[in-house]
């Protein structure tokens, strides 16, 4: 198949072309024309994943759990999977903590700046406060009494309570396993069918993701700029620091830690692994939203790096609304740089609490755009800087947001492909990688490995 034909790099020349475009537009001053006849493309393309992020975490963890055939080996897996989950977001926060102490990125920041972002940014500040406040003034159990809903439709109801789905389809996918299995039988059935017609939706929505990265793109350029290049410049300059440090953070987990992991413990070439992953990352890149990716994550992780249905329908969907390796990464940065640009020196164990906080905080980040900044609030509060010090970093927020959700998703097919390679049921392609969504008529499912 001719290069240009492959999936990945239709949408690379999606991305590329929408941020060649995104760049005339804001200076030749056609923000309202994107808006209007470019990004609704881009809107499209993010609903339709959207649309299919609830059905597919709920059938994919339900006959995920129920095909691990016991509540032993359930145990076994989930156990390793939240201990990698853990473990690489600890990981993850150090690295932005060496990294940001070191670096000191706040000290670049001139007063007149400072000043002229905290005004620029109010509002959007005290909406973020709100939320944050609501999650605040409650007691420390609030967040696994949040986990368990009192109406399944209405956590349904909004692509921001996935946490609330993944504990329901871990729950009625263990009931299942207590059933006798003639009884359990046909649910399963009804979910596994389910699970298939979405993955076949994946395939065919996929088809369009090259023009609907263009609009994302596009829409995201022109509406960072904002109509006037010269401000996105002087505003990069000032705060480039701190993105290079958040953007180093994040290549360190992406180029780094997760070839290490997949060099330990899977027989996958890091080159291999990156080529096999390389769609979903883009689709991350470009929707800045770990759940509306999840379908390609899937995708990729079965098809391309082999790994088995049984543990990708388990520990994608979880990872995907859990495993936030880059916003925990981005969060602790944050969190130092806005002490630092504040006049406020934070101490060892003010940072080693960002710590404990971020991997919570991280945890109960939804997977949608711009989750990982309301969260950030609570940690800065919990440390004692001002919030209001998130005017600093609004600005800068989408890109990184792009980036951070990237990094979040290559860290879920890491734990995917470890975890199966442990478990026996990871088989690489061995005829290289085929990326398969470009296949949609007459491509045949393999059987699940159960
Ligand atoms: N957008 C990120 C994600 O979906 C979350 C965040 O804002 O950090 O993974």
């Amino acid at each position: 198949m001719p290069w240009y034909k492959k999936l990945h790099w239709q949408i690379i020349i999606g991305l590329v072309l929408g941020l060649i475009y995104g760049v005339i537009a804001a200076s030749a001053g056609w923000g309202q024309f994107t808006s209007n006849w470019v990004a609704p493309f881009g809107t499209i393309f993010l609903n339709l994943l959207q649309l299919i992020a609830v059905p597919l975490i709920l059938s994919s963890l339900i006959v995920g759990v129920a095909s691990l055939g016991d509540l032993e080996q359930l145990s076994r897996i989930g156990g390793k999977t939240l201990g990698i989950y853990v473990l690489t977001t600890t990981l993850a926060l150090v690295i932005g903590l060496v990294l940001v102490n070191t670096l000191q990125p706040g000290r670049t920041v001139p007063q007149e700046m400072r000043t002229q972002l905290e005004q620029t940014y109010q509002g959007d500040i005290e909406e973020s406060m709100e939320v944050a406040e609501q999650a605040e003034g409650r007691g420390p159990l609030q967040p696994l009494v949040d986990m368990v809903p009192s109406n399944f439709f209405e956590s349904a109801s909004d692509n921001g309570n996935m946490l609330q789905v993944v504990f329901v389809a871990i729950f009625l996918g263990g009931v299942l396993l207590l059933l006798p299995g003639k009884k359990a039988e046909p649910l399963l059935t009804v979910f596994d069918s389910l699970f298939e017609a979405i993955i076949k939706a994946v395939e065919v929505i996929m088809l369009t993701a090259p023009v609907g990265v263009f609009g994302l793109l596009a829409d995201a350029i022109t509406s960072i700029a904002a109509g006037s290049p010269t401000d996105l410049a002087s505003l990069l300059g000032a705060l480039g620091f701190y993105c290079v440090t958040v953007v180093i953070g994040l290549a360190i987990m992406v180029f780094v830690v997760y070839p290490i992991f997949m060099r330990l413990f899977t027989s996958i070439s890091v080159p291999d692994y990156f080529r096999a992953i390389a769609p979903a990352q883009l689709v991350a890149f470009s929707t800045s939203s770990s759940g509306a990716t999840l379908p390609v994550t899937m995708e990729v992780s079965e098809k391309n790096l082999g790994v088995s249905e049984q543990v990708s329908s388990f520990v994608l969907p979880l990872g995907a609304t859990v495993n936030m390796d880059g916003t925990a990464l981005y969060q602790a940065v944050s969190a130092v740089f806005i002490a630092q640009v504040l006049g406020i020196s934070l101490a060892f164990t003010q940072q080693l609490n960002i710590v404990l906080i971020a991997v919570l905080a991280s945890i109960g980040t939804a997977a949608v755009p711009s989750a990982g900044i309301v969260m950030l609030v609570v940690i800065l509060e919990s440390i004692g800087v001002p919030s209001a010090g998130l005017a600093l970093i609004l600005g800068v927020d989408r890109p990184l947001d792009m980036l951070r959700t990237t990094n979040n998703v290559t860290g879920d097919t890491m734990v995917a492909s470890v975890v199966a390679a442990t478990e026996n049921q990871l088989n690489f392609p061995t005829d290289g990688v085929s990326v398969a969504t470009t296949d949609v008529q007459g491509s045949v499912r393999e059987e699940p490995a159960r």
